[in-house]
Formats: structure tokens, C-alpha cells, sequence
């Protein structure tokens, strides 16, 4: 198949028949976000393969970035390769190690003393952030670890304002096995709100006020993609690892640093009906026909990991064309309002409903916009039931799609 310059879209083979709903994952694009995320960043990424890569397949996406995994293959990416991959749970580094990942991982939660044994064995570095678990670790000759420093997230690492009480145990380890690296996480990075900067300065005193018991060569890191987005932030705040997510994913959490599509959520249309003004569609009754309208129903649902926030207000792609979701999205089926195609909608269609048909492009970040859910509830959703597809297009030349085309449903449409 080949591809007029024009034309931006990806190479997504035809599907048989048979498949009614799939996931398309764009290989070659989670490759050039993750190049334009380290750009950004200035400095090498750990790359968050957490929770399956957001839904999208851990194994296919370590592979596609260039991770080791002790193959010939791997070495032509291994220039670009990320620093290590980035997971929350050791049932995940298994995976990755039972594929024969034999790249660095770092798990970002923190071991208790129970996980240390597996971690170990696993050649996990893990997060560590207290005492009894510290020195477990060191009893363990366990390996490189990272120190979780906590700035107002709450959820992990030692308290920046209590760190003093680590000093001793970081005493103890420094000539055996000082931490590898020190980080933080920040919780919302994404909104301009001051937190980042108050973030970032406990973290500078919490760094600075164990500074003598660190390596020299300690890696210090904190940014997510959106603190990464932010801007060129790791090379003026000195910090040596950024840690994207969803950035990665093609998500756009900062209009100021435009990623590439990666998913195409698709479904077939396995219906087609008239209907009479004033009839409803879908549980509850919550769309009425305020005209005769064609209704086509399609074979994806919550269970697929559309969301039914998204009932009444989701967009669906067929033909290219913009046409609305009506009614309740149902478990295994949803319904679009296609009068606007006309003859032209048929059982057997696909319809999309998160990424590219045609010049058009419903991005991960719109959709989720307008059902006002996470993105990343709405990425992590896809793995529930659809099967997932792998293409590797190379790219087009621009960041970001060149259609520009926001998540706004078709104004010609009825809608309630
Ligand atoms: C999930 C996670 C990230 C990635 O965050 P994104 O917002 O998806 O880029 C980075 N660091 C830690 C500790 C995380 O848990």
C-alpha cells in the first residue's frame, strides 16, 4: 500500500470481516512521541509501561521502543532506547522478564519487605522510602534502587520534611549500595496552578539535605509528561531522567507539546434501522427522534472500554464523516445517529470512534474531553475486550495531525 505525502494517514490494513470491534496501536507513533518527549525533556526517559502501557500492551510497546530484550532487532533502536521501562506492580516485571526483556525496569511504587525477595530476583530497581525497607534491601545485596521522595502528592516516598530520619540508614548504605537515583512525582503538572514550583523546591531541599550521603552520580527525576510539557524543565531544574506515561500514548496532556495519535478504537456496524420522530434509542429512553432519523447500531460498548460518559455526546467517524452517538452506550453496543450518509451507511461499515478515518482525527484527549472522564481511565479501558492490532507507520513529517480537527459533534446533526 502505498501513500500520497498529502495524505496523513496511517496504514491500517483491512480487518476481516469477521472482527467486530478492534483497537489499532500506532508503533511507529509511540516511537516519535517518545522522541519528541526526550527532546523536550533534554534528558534520557524512563518509559511508563505501567498497567500494560496504558492498555495498549506492555511487551509490544517495550519491543517497539527499542528496549533490550537480548534480540539483533533491538540494537538498530538502541541508540534511542530509553533509559529503563517504568512498571507499578512485580507481577509486571515478570512479564516483561518471561519475554525476555533484559532491559532496566524500575518499579515507581514502593516495595514493602514482602516484595523484596522477587524484586531481587526479578533485578527489579525498585523505589524504596523507609527504613525497615531500605535496609531489607541492603541485607538483600539487592541492587540499584531509587529513593521516593513525597512533595505533596501523598501517596508515596518519604516525606520531603521528615527526611532527616532517613539519614541514618542512608548513612549505612552509602559505601555498600547508596540509592541509584532520588525522584519525586507531581500531582498536577498539567494545570498552572504553582503547585509544580512548590513541588520542586521541597524537592531541591529534601535532595539538597541528604546531598552528602548521595552518590555523585546520583540520577535525579521527577517529570511526568505534562511536567516534561512544561518545558525544557529537566535541563533548568538539573534533573537527569524524565518519566513520561501517557505522553507516550499519544495524548495530549499541554497543547504545548503536540504527540502523535497512537490509537484507533474501531467498530462495525451490525445494524441499520429507520426510525419515527419521537421514538427513543437505548436504555432509559434518553435520545428521542425529533424527525425521522436512520439509526445504526455498532459493536462496541463499555465492555470494549467506550465509556458511557460518553452516551449523547460521543462522535463517531464513518465514511470520514462526523456522526453522534445517541442514547446509552451499552455494554456491547452503541448507537449512531448516520441519517446525514443517508443510503451511504451499511451493516458491515466501520465505524471509529478514537482516532484517525480518513483526513479526520478524534485524539485520545478529545474523546475523553467530551465524555469528562481521564484520558488515562480511557486508554487503560481499551484492554477490557477488544482485540489489539500493531502497525508501524512511518512517519509523516509533522507533529501532531495536520487536520488540526477538534472532538466537536457535527452541527448538521440533530442532537437532543
Ligand atoms: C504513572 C507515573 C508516571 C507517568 O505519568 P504520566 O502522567 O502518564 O506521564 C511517572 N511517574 C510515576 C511515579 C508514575 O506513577
Amino acid at each position: 500500500m502505498s501513500r500520497s505525502p498529502i495524505t496523513p494517514e496511517p496504514i491500517y490494513p483491512d480487518r476481516p470481516a469477521s472482527l467486530r470491534a478492534w483497537v489499532d496501536v500506532d508503533l511507529g507513533a509511540v516511537r516519535r512521541n517518545a522522541d519528541r518527549l526526550r527532546a523536550r525533556a533534554g534528558v534520557p526517559i524512563v518509559a511508563m509501561v505501567k498497567a500494560d502501557a496504558y492498555g495498549l500492551g506492555m511487551v509490544p510497546i517495550a519491543r517497539a521502543l527499542g528496549a533490550d530484550f537480548g534480540e539483533a532487532a533491538d540494537a538498530a533502536r538502541a541508540p534511542n532506547a530509553p533509559w529503563a521501562l517504568g512498571i507499578a506492580t512485580l507481577h509486571e516485571a515478570a512479564e516483561l522478564r518471561r519475554h525476555g526483556c533484559v532491559a532496566r525496569v524500575l518499579c515507581t511504587t514502593p516495595l514493602t519487605v514482602h516484595d523484596v525477595p522477587e524484586a531481587q530476583a526479578l533485578q527489579v530497581r525498585p523505589a524504596l522510602h523507609d527504613s525497615a525497607t531500605i535496609g531489607a534491601w541492603l541485607a538483600m545485596q539487592g541492587g540499584p534502587w531509587h529513593l521516593a521522595i513525597d512533595t505533596g502528592m501523598a501517596r508515596a516516598g518519604v516525606r520531603w520534611d521528615g527526611i532527616a530520619a532517613l539519614r541514618e540508614t542512608l548513612h549505612d548504605a552509602r559505601h555498600v549500595n547508596p540509592p541509584e537515583g532520588v525522584f519525586t512525582h507531581f500531582h498536577s503538572a498539567e494545570v498552572d496552578d504553582g503547585s509544580l514550583a512548590v513541588q520542586d523546591a521541597r524537592f531541591e531541599q529534601a535532595v539538597a539535605a541528604i546531598r552528602d550521603l548521595l552518590p555523585e552520580g546520583v540520577l535525579v527525576h521527577s517529570d511526568n509528561s505534562a511536567a516534561i510539557a512544561v518545558g525544557g524543565a529537566s535541563n533548568a531544574r538539573r534533573r537527569h531522567l524524565a518519566r513520561p506515561g501517557i505522553g507516550l500514548y499519544g495524548a495530549n496532556v499541554l497543547p504545548s507539546l503536540p504527540l502523535e495519535q497512537v490509537v484507533r478504537v474501531c467498530a462495525r456496524v451490525i445494524d441499520v434501522r429507520d426510525m419515527q420522530s419521537g421514538e427513543s434509542v437505548s436504555y432509559n429512553a434518553t435520545w428521542q427522534a425529533d424527525s425521522p432519523r436512520r439509526i445504526a447500531t455498532v459493536a462496541l460498548g463499555y465492555a470494549d472500554g467506550y465509556r458511557r460518559a460518553l452516551s449523547n455526546r460521543g462522535v463517531a467517524l464513518v465514511h470520514g464523516v462526523r456522526v453522534p452517538v445517541v442514547g446509552n452506550v451499552t455494554m456491547d453496543m452503541t448507537m449512531l445517529d448516520v441519517t446525514g450518509l443517508g443510503a451511504a451507511c451499511v451493516v458491515g461499515d466501520v465505524a471509529t470512534f478514537v482516532g484517525r478515518d480518513g483526513l479526520d482525527v478524534l485524539r485520545t484527549d478529545a474523546v475523553a474531553a467530551t465524555g469528562a472522564i481521564s484520558m488515562y481511565e480511557l486508554l487503560v479501558g481499551l484492554r477490557l475486550r477488544a482485540p489489539r492490532f500493531y502497525v508501524d507507520t512511518p512517519s509523516v513529517g509533522t507533529a501532531g495531525d495536520a487536520s488540526g480537527a477538534t472532538n466537536d459533534p457535527p452541527s448538521s446533526e440533530a442532537r437532543p
